[in-house]
């Protein structure tokens, strides 16, 4: 697959082309987190925001679509109407991070290296604040595996998403998430029976050892698992045409309608190798080819236009044009569901310092010739230190070492945290010191000595939590 990602800008926040409905769609979100999110409260009607944001009413109609499909907003109808704040689920911001990662193209070894390096994490720091309830879920999560008499391989993965939910960092929750999503999309979809019971009884260690408090016991567990995933994998590809995740299938109503429309175009613009630029269709042809209404069609493309998946022209030549996902996007999404959630400042910077220091590790392992080989297709290490282009340095890191999964985890942690920071806190970007401490972590990659790397990075970022 081929690395896009090195083309294109990557500052988080500046998207190109956001419509004013996009616009007025974050300003609205901003003003229900700084209100801290009070779920269930009306925040008046449509002609009201209209009149706020002194746009016309198809515009603010179109932002509390987009509203509504990030489930920050419910439009209720009819007498007593209006607008009311939601409780918003992980779907759009997991959906964000898949379409994205879809485009810059990731492989098998890249998804189970994250894998193996995030759940081990989540299970060890589940055991750590381990509830009653905790406890009750995790043992139920293991029991129903062992009853289900045909488990389809979406059962066993219930596990791992209550582990990362145990975490209590929502940060690595949504990241295990996105990667056991992602997972399907590698493998055969139907899991022999024997199979079945290996994955069911290590699940049974993992919960044995997260419900009797033992972090590194579960730590370990979750380890020795991962790598039998990982195996696994690797020899059981998926042959044929991948399958996307199922956006809401069950879908009622319009809007619903609209997800399902936007992802079987998308799913299109995937099997056709994401060609920037050229028209998938017209808008009538699009409209016969789903068999949907003209309105169903144009809900779907503002999602599509959202995501920059695609967009519509209009005239003569116009029809879908595909367009260049931008990471901001979905670290805008991202950032609002952590918002939500409250995320607090040292999940970020511990699931930061995880990745990091297990990185960096990997670097110094790594012979030169590999490190060449991965890294000739975004940054050298050299280029990564020396030209400085401050601001890059650890994102930088994360793609030498060949994994664009951790290199977007990345980003998303540092602009989350970039966003929520102590006011004044200086940004460490310019810093005369950082860049010298960017010099001994990539000496001590240099010399091979994975200790003093990963001694050295973890010494970094806990001087300077911001410093990207
Ligand atoms: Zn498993
Ligand atoms: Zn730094």
């Amino acid at each position: 697959m081929v690395d896009r990602r090195a083309q294109w800008p990557r500052s988080g926040a500046a998207v190109t082309g956001v419509t004013t409905a996009a616009r007025i769609a974050r300003d609205i979100e901003a003003h229900i987190i700084t209100a801290g999110w009070p779920v269930g409260t009306a925040i008046g009607k449509e002609d009201e925001l209209g009149e706020r944001f002194g746009a016309s009413r198809s515009v603010v109609r179109e932002a509390i679509r987009l509203a509504e499909h990030h489930r920050v907003l419910r439009a209720q109808r009819g007498v007593g109407g209006g607008l009311y704040v939601c409780a918003p689920d992980a779907g759009p911001a997991v959906r964000a991070v898949l379409i994205y990662l879809d485009y810059i193209g990731v492989d098998l070894g890249a998804l189970t290296d994250a894998r193996a390096l995030l759940e081990p994490l989540a299970a060890s720091l589940a055991a750590q604040r381990l509830t009653e309830q905790g406890i009750r879920d995790v043992r139920r999560a293991v029991r129903a595996e062992g009853q289900g008499a045909d488990l389809d391989a979406g059962a066993q993965d219930r596990l791992h998403l209550l582990v990362g939910e145990l975490s209590g960092n929502p940060a690595l929750r949504l990241f295990v998430e996105v990667l056991i999503r992602l997972t399907p999309q590698y493998t055969r979809p139907r899991v022999p029976q024997h199979r079945k019971a290996t994955v069911h009884s290590r699940h049974g260690d993992i919960g044995e050892a997260i419900a009797g408090g033992d972090p590194a016991r579960a730590e370990v567990a979750m380890e020795q698992h991962m790598a039998e995933v990982g195996s696994w994998l690797a020899a059981n590809p998926r042959r044929g045409a991948r399958t996307w995740l199922s956006w809401d299938e069950n879908a009622d109503g319009e809007g619903k309608q609209a997800e399902v429309v936007a992802l079987r175009v998308h799913d299109e613009i995937v099997r056709r190798g994401w060609p920037v630029g050229s028209v998938i269709a017209s808008e009538a042809e699009l409209v016969e080819r789903h068999d949907t209404s003209r309105n169903v069609l144009r809900q779907a493309v503002r999602l599509l236009e959202y995501h920059s998946v695609a967009r519509m022209r209009r005239g003569r030549g116009g029809g879908l044009v595909v367009l260049q996902p931008h990471p901001g996007a979905c670290v805008d999404t991202m950032a609002l569901y952590l918002s939500y959630r409250s995320v607090s400042d040292d999940d970020l910077v511990s699931t930061r310092q995880a990745i990091e220091s297990s990185l960096v590790r990997r670097l110094a392992g790594m012979s030169g010739e590999d490190r060449l080989a991965t890294s000739a297709r975004s940054a050298t290490l050299d280029e990564v230190v020396t030209e400085g282009s401050p601001g890059n340095f650890h994102v930088g890191l994360a793609e030498a070492a060949g994994n664009p999964v951790l290199a977007l985890f990345l980003e998303i942690l540092i602009e989350v945290r970039r966003r929520g920071a102590p006011v004044g806190e200086p940004s460490g970007v310019s810093d005369e010191g950082c860049v010298e401490e960017h010099r001994g972590i990539v000496g001590a990659i240099r010399a091979g000595d994975g200790d003093l790397a990963r001694h050295r990075m973890r010494k970094h970022l806990h001087a300077r939590p911001a410093c990207r």
